[in-house]
């Protein structure tokens, strides 16, 4: 299978650099005190740390054909033990050391021949070495907050860009958190379980002096998720004497271990919320209109499942593997079950025969209404901007669009619904989950989706008010204090929202020295 593509980036600058253009647009028309502006221009702590760990053989396919194998052909085949070898998505196997031991093994060399899977040569395990971040960016509001990324293309420059947009995020959400974010750089899919497990506990070995409950509190993001979760928290509570209090240190968590009902699709179901009140606010339901969505995880998914419930129609799905494509509707449901299925293993939309496979850069032409951006960063380049035939960016992704993307989409008449607002569901439910763990409560989902309803909504009229000078009090939202005199772009009203409310801590708190 080939490798996935990882978009590359559209501007020279960095990202963090690049990321910030829209503050200090926002912290000009503001005028935000000169001061305030030094706290927030550079993260307060950039940890770089490294973390070990032990792994196990692998077994890399030979082709028949290779310069390698010849020599081999009379190797015969062996047939060991299902268990003994555990396959990764990479194509590669990983061999435990239990195949080895049962004798089911014939190798020559470093070389088997496994029945009915061809030539394989042993990869010898070890030990190996990974970059861990944890930037943490302002702690104005309250304690850091932001997820964990285990991918290949992470740096401490994405760390920077994705921490800052954290405290603005908490700070929209209206959360009393502040920003950070962090990570391994490394493929998770190159790793069995129990590796993942290793992995994750002696990450938060490293990682444990620098958080807590009231100090940093992580969560999953691209790569991670309950399962990482729940391994970070035995590794921080294992022999603590008051484990049990110390349960709200990362969110995301399994419900059943303290997690959140509702939290797994509050993100999705925050965009979806979003997109929902921009068609109200014209008059128009989602009904009846057509997305497209990339990124099929955690948000991509939610988000496709509840736009499909509003009556919207999802045309085109595409992954870091490929693209699917129906102008008649995909089934949501049943992609989904596709894609987690056990023998799916790189859990891709690839090989659904319910819908046409298309090239990675036709999904962009899909005609839809909506476009959801649901994957990683710098997704929509000024040429993808170019092509795209929908009314509405909805993002789910954290900056999916570039700043050049942005300008065309402006220059088309586009609209956005900007990241910090659009995926802020997830943010929003783990401050729930939070509260419940502190309170050893356990909310009902119709709970946890009321209030995220309502906090959602609320803070997204806010921010359409200040794009549209709009100021008004109503019953879920006042944004008379927030308005600026004039219209501004949707992405810039949604950093004065932020601005504005950690403005209001240093003004009032004042700077210790
Ligand atoms: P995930 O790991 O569950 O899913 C990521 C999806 O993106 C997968 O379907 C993957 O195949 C796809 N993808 C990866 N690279 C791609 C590429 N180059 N082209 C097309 N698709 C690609 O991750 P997630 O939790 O759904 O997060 C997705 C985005 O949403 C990220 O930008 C993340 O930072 C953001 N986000 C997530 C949450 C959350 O609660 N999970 C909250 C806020 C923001």
């Amino acid at each position: 299978m080939s490798e996935p593509h990882i978009p590359t980036r559209e501007s020279e600058k960095n990202i963090f650099d690049e990321s910030m253009e829209v503050f200090h647009t926002a912290a000009d028309l503001i005028g935000l005190a000169p001061r305030i502006r030094l706290e927030l221009e550079q993260p307060d702590y950039e940890h770089i740390f490294y973390v070990t760990t032990r792994i196990d053989d692998r077994l890399v396919p030979v082709q028949d054909t290779a310069p390698e194998a010849a020599a081999f052909a009379d190797l015969p085949a062996s047939t060991p033990e299902r268990a003994g070898l555990v396959p990764l998505a990479s194509g590669k196997l990983i061999l435990r050391p239990e195949a080895l031991r049962s004798g089911a093994l014939l190798v020559r060399d470093r070389m088997v021949r496994l029945a009915g899977k061809g030539l394989h040569r042993i990869e010898p395990g070890g030990y190996v070495r990974l970059k861990g971040y944890r930037v943490q960016h302002n702690q104005a509001r309250g304690p850091y907050k932001g997820g964990l990324r285990f991918h290949k293309a992470v740096s401490l420059d994405l760390f920077n860009a994705l921490a800052a947009e954290m405290t603005w995020k908490t700070a929209i959400a209206d959360v009393p958190f502040g920003g950070a974010k962090g990570g391994l750089r490394m493929d998770p899919r190159e790793y069995s379980r129990d590796e993942l497990e290793n992995i994750s506990l002696r990450f938060m070995y490293r990682l444990k002096p620098l958080i807590g409950p009231n100090i940093d509190i992580p969560a999953p993001d691209v790569g991670t998720n309950g399962d990482v979760m729940a391994w970070l928290l035995r590794q921080y509570t294992d022999g603590e004497r008051e484990r049990h209090d110390l349960r709200s240190v990362v969110t995301g968590k399994d419900v059943r271990i303290g997690g959140s009902e509702g939290r797994v699709k509050a993100t999705g179901r925050g965009l979806a919320f979003c997109i929902e009140e921009w068609f109200k606010d014209r008059g128009e339901s989602v009904a009846g209109n057509r997305f497209i969505v990339q990124g099929f995880g955690n948000v991509g998914s939610v988000a496709a499942e509840l736009l499909v419930a509003m009556g919207a129609k999802c045309v085109a799905v595409q992954d870091a593997d490929g693209t699917v494509y129906d102008p008649n509707g995909i089934d949501v449901a049943k992609l989904a079950a596709h894609v987690d299925r056990p023998d799916n293993l790189r859990r891709s939309v690839v090989g659904y025969t319910e819908a046409q496979a298309i090239g990675l850069r036709d999904f962009w032409d899909v005609d839809a209404e909506i476009c959801v951006p649901a994957a990683l960063g710098d997704a929509i380049r000024s040429d993808t901007a170019e092509r795209l035939k929908c009314k509405l960016v909805a993002e789910g992704a954290n900056r999916p669009t570039s700043p050049e993307a942005d300008a065309v989409l402006a220059r088309r008449n586009i609209a956005v619904i900007p990241d910090i607002i659009g995926n802020a569901g997830g943010v929003t439910a783990s401050y729930y989950e939070w509260i419940q763990n502190k309170r050893m409560e356990h909310w009902s989902e119709a709970e946890v989706n009321t209030r995220l309803e309502r906090a959602i909504k609320g803070n997204y009229h806010l921010i359409q008010d200040i794009a549209k000078n709009r100021p008004r009090r109503t019953e879920g939202h006042d944004s008379r204090g927030f308005v600026v005199g004039r219209e501004v772009p949707v992405r810039v009203a949604a950093m004065v929202l932020a601005l504005k409310r950690i403005e209001a801590h240093y003004m009032l708190e004042g700077f210790s020295q």
